[in-house]
C-alpha cells in the first residue's frame, strides 16, 4: 500500500521562494569584483533571479541547457545558481584555476550555450574563443560602466540583461530528479569528470548540512563561504544558507588573511568554511595583527586533512570549534563531518583534538563502508583500514557523459582514499590510494606525516611522497616549505618528529623548496612531485 502524501518536488526555485516569504529581510553581502561592497536581501535577490530567468528565456536557454559559470562567490553568482537551475537549465560552474586546455575541454564536453564571466577570468577566456564550439553567447557579470575593451566579440552586459527584464516569473515545475547542476573534478590524471547533482541530492544535501550535528546552519547564523562556488558548490553552502534564509558573506575574489577578517568583522560571520591553506593565511595574519576572531563560533575545514595544529590554534587562540568534514565532488560534497559532540565537550583538550582530527561521522543519509582489494568489508575497530566506499542520494551514480565503471560497484561509489572506521562510526581518511607510500610492504599514511611536520612552529606547508628506495622499493621524503625567516634543518625536523610517528615512518629526506605545487581545488600536486623527486634517494 502506498502512502496517501503530496509528492511535492523538491526543487531549487523552491528554496528561493521559501527565503523570500520567509526570511525577506536577510541579508547577502558581497565583496564585489569591480571593488567595494553590495548589500542586498533576498526580497532583492529573489525579483533579480526572476529578471534574470526572463533574459535567459529571451536569449532561448531552455530546460536541461548548460549555461557555464567563470565566476568568484558573489551575489551575481548567487542570483545565476538560482535563476538557471530554476527555470530547469543547469548551472555549470567552471573553475577557472584548471589549465586553459582543462578549461575549454569541459565547457565542449558540457556543450555550455552561455558563459556568464567575472571581469577577472576575461583574459583568461581571450585565446580560448575560437575553440568554444558551442557557447552562444558570453555575458560578464559587470555593469556597462565596467565592461572590459576585448577581443571577445558581442560580450553581454550583465547588469544590462537584467536592467531590461521584468521581475514577473513564475518558476516551473518539473521532476525533481531533473539537473540542476554540474561541477567537474579538478582531473590530476585524465581530463575532468563532470558530477551532474540534481534538484533532489542538492536540496537533500542542503538540509543535511544544516542539522546540528553537521554544520548547524539557521536563520542565525551568517555564514561565510571562502571555498570557491565554482568548486563543488562552495560545499552546498549557498543552497543551505537559501533553506535557512541565513545570512550570507560572499567574499568576492579577495581571500587574503586582511581582506576576510575585514568581513568577518564588519558583518560578524558567525561560520565560515575553506580549505586548510585559506585558514593559514587568516590565520597567520591574525597573528600577525594580535586580534581574535570574536564573531565566529565554528569554522569548517575540508578538501584537505586539518592538521591538528590548524585545530589546536583556533581553539587555544580564538576560542572556535574546528569541524572537520571529508567529501568530494562525487558526493556533493558532505560525506562526514566531526562536530562538537557530546562526548567531545566534556573531553580534555588533549584527548578531544585526535578525535576531532578525525574526518568524522557520517551524517544521516550517507553509508560507508571500508574494503580490501577483494571487495570483502573490513572491521570497523578503528585500526583495520582499507577502500573507501560511500552511497546515498547526494552521491554520484555516474559520471556526465563518460563511463567509469571501475569507480561505481554495486549501488557503492569507490572514492579513492584509504581510511579506517572506528566503533564510535568516526572514519579516518589514511591517505589518497594513490599517495600512500609502500615501505616494504607496510604503509605509510603521507597525511599524517605532513600533519606531525606542519606541528613545527617553522613550516608553513609540508608534503610527503613516495620515492623509488633500493632496499624498501618507496621511502617517505617530506618537502618543507619555511616560514618566512624562519631557520630548521633536516636534523632539527628529524628530532622533531621522532616520537611522534613510529620510527619507520621518519622521512629518509628532509628538502625545503620555496614552494609546492597545487591542483585546481588547492589541494598538493602530489603526482608532479613524484616524478621530480622519483630518483632522489638513488642518486644520493
Ligand atoms: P578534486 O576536484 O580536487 O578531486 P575533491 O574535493 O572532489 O576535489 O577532492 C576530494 C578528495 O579530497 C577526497 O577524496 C580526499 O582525498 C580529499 N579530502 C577531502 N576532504 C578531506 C579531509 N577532510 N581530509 C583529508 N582528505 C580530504
Amino acid at each position: 500500500m502506498q502512502g496517501q502524501m503530496m509528492n511535492r518536488p523538491l526543487l531549487i526555485s523552491g528554496l528561493l521562494e521559501y527565503a523570500e516569504q520567509v526570511y525577506p529581510n536577510s541579508e547577502i553581502v558581497s565583496r564585489q569584483v569591480e571593488g567595494g561592497i553590495h548589500r542586498y536581501t533576498y526580497t532583492d535577490a529573489g525579483k533579480r533571479c526572476r529578471q534574470l530567468a526572463n533574459a535567459l528565456t529571451k536569449l532561448g536557454v531552455e530546460q536541461g541547457d548548460r549555461i557555464g559559470t567563470l565566476a568568484w562567490n558573489t551575489n551575481r553568482h548567487y542570483e545565476l545558481y538560482m535563476g538557471v537551475s530554476g527555470m530547469g537549465a543547469i548551472t555549470h560552474t567552471v573553475n577557472p584555476r584548471l589549465f586553459p586546455e582543462q578549461i575549454s575541454y569541459i565547457i565542449n564536453h558540457a556543450e555550455d550555450r552561455l558563459l556568464f564571466v567575472d571581469l577577472t577570468f576575461v583574459p583568461l577566456l581571450e585565446p580560448l574563443a575560437d575553440q568554444l564550439t558551442t557557447l552562444q553567447g558570453i555575458v560578464v557579470m559587470t555593469d556597462r560602466a565596467h565592461m572590459p575593451e576585448s577581443s571577445l566579440e558581442g560580450l553581454l552586459c550583465y547588469e544590462e540583461l537584467l536592467d531590461a527584464e521584468s521581475d514577473d516569473y513564475d518558476w516551473p515545475t518539473f521532476s525533481e530528479e531533473s539537473a540542476a547542476a554540474l561541477c567537474y573534478t579538478s582531473g590530476t590524471t585524465g581530463n575532468p569528470k563532470g558530477v551532474l547533482y540534481s534538484h533532489r541530492s542538492t536540496i537533500l544535501h542542503a538540509q543535511a548540512i544544516c542539522q546540528p550535528q553537521a554544520i548547524n546552519i539557521s536563520c542565525d547564523s551568517t555564514i561565510l563561504p571562502v571555498v570557491p562556488m565554482f568548486h563543488v558548490c562552495a560545499w552546498g553552502s549557498p543552497y543551505a544558507a537559501t533553506l535557512t534564509g541565513a545570512k550570507m558573506v560572499f567574499p568576492g575574489p579577495q581571500m587574503d588573511g586582511p581582506s576576510l577578517h575585514e568581513l568577518i568583522e564588519t558583518e560578524k560571520v558567525t561560520l565560515a568554511l575553506g580549505v586548510p591553506t585559506i585558514w593559514m593565511g587568516l590565520l597567520a595574519y591574525m597573528d600577525e595583527i594580535g586580534k581574535t576572531l570574536d564573531s565566529v563560533e565554528s569554522v569548517v575545514v575540508g578538501g584537505a586533512a586539518a592538521p591538528v595544529s590548524m585545530i589546536q590554534k583556533f581553539q587555544e587562540t580564538h576560542d572556535i570549534f574546528l569541524i572537520h568534514a571529508w567529501g568530494m565532488t562525487e558526493t556533493s560534497p558532505l560525506g562526514t563531518i566531526s562536530s562538537c559532540s557530546r562526548e567531545m565537550k566534556s573531553m580534555p583538550l588533549a584527548e578531544r583534538y585526535p578525535l576531532q582530527q578525525k574526518q568524522g561521522r557520517p551524517i544521516y543519509g550517507v553509508s560507508l563502508k571500508i574494503v580490501d582489494d577483494d571487495g570483502v568489508e573490513l572491521a570497523r575497530d578503528g585500526v583495520a583500514f582499507g577502500r573507501l566506499l560511500i552511497t546515498g542520494p547526494w552521491v554520484a551514480e555516474s559520471y556526465f557523459r563518460e563511463d567509469h565503471p571501475e569507480n561505481f560497484i554495486d549501488g557503492w561509489f569507490d572514492t579513492g582514499d584509504v581510511a579506517t572506521i572506528d566503533p564510535q562510526g568516526y572514519m579516518q581518511i589514511v591517505d589518497r590510494r594513490k599517495d600512500v607510500i609502500k615501505s616494504g610492504g607496510e604503509w605509510i599514511s603521507s597525511i599524517e606525516l605532513e600533519n606531525a611536520a606542519l606541528g613545527h612552529p617553522a613550516v608553513a606547508e609540508s608534503c610527503v611522497i613516495g620515492v623509488a628506495h633500493k632496499k624498501w622499493d618507496e621511502r617517505p621524503i617530506l618537502l618543507i616549505v619555511k616560514k618566512l625567516g624562519e631557520a630548521i634543518s633536516q636534523d632539527d625536523m628529524i628530532e622533531f618528529l621522532t616520537g611522534k610517528v613510529a620510527k619507520w615512518w621518519l622521512p629518509d629526506a628532509v628538502v625545503f623548496v620555496d614552494e609546492l605545487p597545487h591542483t585546481a581545488t588547492g589541494k598538493l600536486l602530489k603526482m608532479t612531485l613524484r616524478e621530480e623527486y622519483q630518483s632522489y634517494l638513488l642518486d644520493r
